[in-house]
């Protein structure tokens, strides 16, 4: 394995990783420290937080110039400190100036890009996804809150995993299949190994799902968020939940997601909706973040058995052709083809599943970017889908309180 020294830190033993976390932290501010000079991007409120916690942690590092693309703040100060437009660093750096940047913007995947495309011969860091949440003065060292980003790759925009396979609720047409599956835990250890190949190909994923099924039947849980965290400290990570576990959910796990910036997305089903006040005043006294769907009582059937569907146009009009799915060495456009190799018996299921519907993470042959570009186009599968005329219906539970 290659290219991955945070995830590798994470099997290391706990006197280990204290030994590890001081020479990555010593390496980070060395190789900051020995720069003096640094742009923040983004003049905004998170690029006076940075500036601040940069003088507080760093006090040998200057902060020379903040970069905004947006020309109406160009030529003005931020805190004493003038805003110059991309251009002009540009121009700074072929007349020789020195230093490093580190952008202080949530949504940094096209500045990366930008960097990238100027072919600017610079160090550049981003500020870890927890840092934007917390308040002033709570960062102790670099270590809290920078991390540094390889340019020269691309960004993945988003996967989800199944850290549980089945699950506690059982929606009639749970497009997962959660609802047959039999009881069955993500591989921990194949989910870092997978994660790490991931991040030889891109310099970090946008967005993280933990699902399933229901992810908090999972007791691993707390070590797939922080395997995760460790490795991608750019990504927005969720656990994804039908919320009935939350009111009593181990402590231990809430301290670690909010310890890492972790939230839920919790997807408000019927039996949800009962305890829906109990669940948010778990994750407020918590700290953790959440966002909770409307009410949904319907599910929908986008299935068309025979195959003879216009892929490409339904393609189009999916909302899941860009929720990536990984698994076991392996990740595709969206979940249906791994779903359908693993429940073929289960399901009874004659779908052909081709070679370009799953794509094999090992094969020396890709990169970043062409991994994006396969992830990003319509697949031979998308001809089982009726994404334009999905067939609706009243959802339906088989939780144990509504019997
Ligand atoms: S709660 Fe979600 S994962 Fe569970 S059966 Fe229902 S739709 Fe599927
Ligand atoms: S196979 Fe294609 S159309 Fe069907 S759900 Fe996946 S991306 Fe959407």
């Amino acid at each position: 394995m290659h290219g991955c020294d945070i995830g590798r830190k994470y099997s290391l033993s706990l006197h280990q990783n204290a030994m590890a976390d001081l020479f990555v932290e010593w390496f980070l501010k060395r190789k900051i420290m020995k720069v003096e000079n640094v742009i923040i991007w983004g003049a905004g409120l998170n690029g006076l937080k940075l500036k601040r916690d940069l003088d507080q942690c760093m006090g040998n590092v200057k902060v020379s110039f903040f970069c905004d693309n947006n020309i109406k703040k160009q030529g003005y100060k931020l805190d004493g400190i003038e805003i110059l437009s991309y251009d002009q660093i540009i121009q700074m750096y072929k007349s020789g100036w020195q230093g490093s940047i580190i952008i202080s913007v949530i949504e940094l995947t096209g500045i990366v890009d930008q960097i990238r495309r100027s072919d600017l011969n610079a160090k550049v860091y981003g500020t870890s996804y927890k840092w934007y949440f917390q308040e002033n003065g709570h960062c102790k060292s670099a270590m809290d809150f920078l991390y540094e980003i390889d340019i020269m790759k691309p960004r993945l925009d988003y996967y989800e995993y199944h850290v549980s396979w089945h699950c506690n609720l059982k929606c009639k047409g749970c497009i997962h299949f959660s609802n047959v599956a039999k009881k069955e835990f993500g591989d921990l250890e194949k989910y870092k190994k997978d994660i790490c190949r991931l991040k030889e190909l891109f310099w970090g994923v946008r967005m993280i799902r933990l699902m399933g099924g229901e992810p908090l039947l999972n007791r691993e849980l707390s070590d797939f968020c922080i395997a995760t965290r460790n490795v991608f400290p750019d990504s927005n990570i969720r656990v994804a939940t039908n919320g009935l576990l939350i009111p009593n959910l181990d402590a231990e796990v809430l301290k670690v997601m909010s310890e890492n910036g972790i939230g839920f997305d919790i997807t408000q089903y019927p039996p949800t909706e009962e305890l829906k006040e109990r669940i948010e005043l778990k994750c407020i006294e918590s700290n953790v973040r959440f966002s909770m769907t409307p009410l949904r009582d319907k599910f929908y059937d986008s299935n068309n058995l025979a195959g003879d569907s216009d892929g490409e146009l339904e393609w189009k009009h999916c909302m899941s052709n860009d929720c990536h799915f990984l698994e076991d060495g392996h990740i595709a456009v969206c979940a249906l083809p791994i779903l359908h190799e693993k429940y073929r018996s289960v399901l009874n299921s004659k779908l052909e599943i081709c070679d370009g519907d799953i794509i094999d993470l090992y094969d020396e042959r890709l990169d970043g970017f062409s991994l994006n570009d396969r992830l990003s186009k319509p697949i031979p599968m998308c001809r089982y889908c009726n994404a334009r005329t999905p067939k609706w219906f009243e959802w339906q539970g088989n939780y144990p309180w509504m019997q």
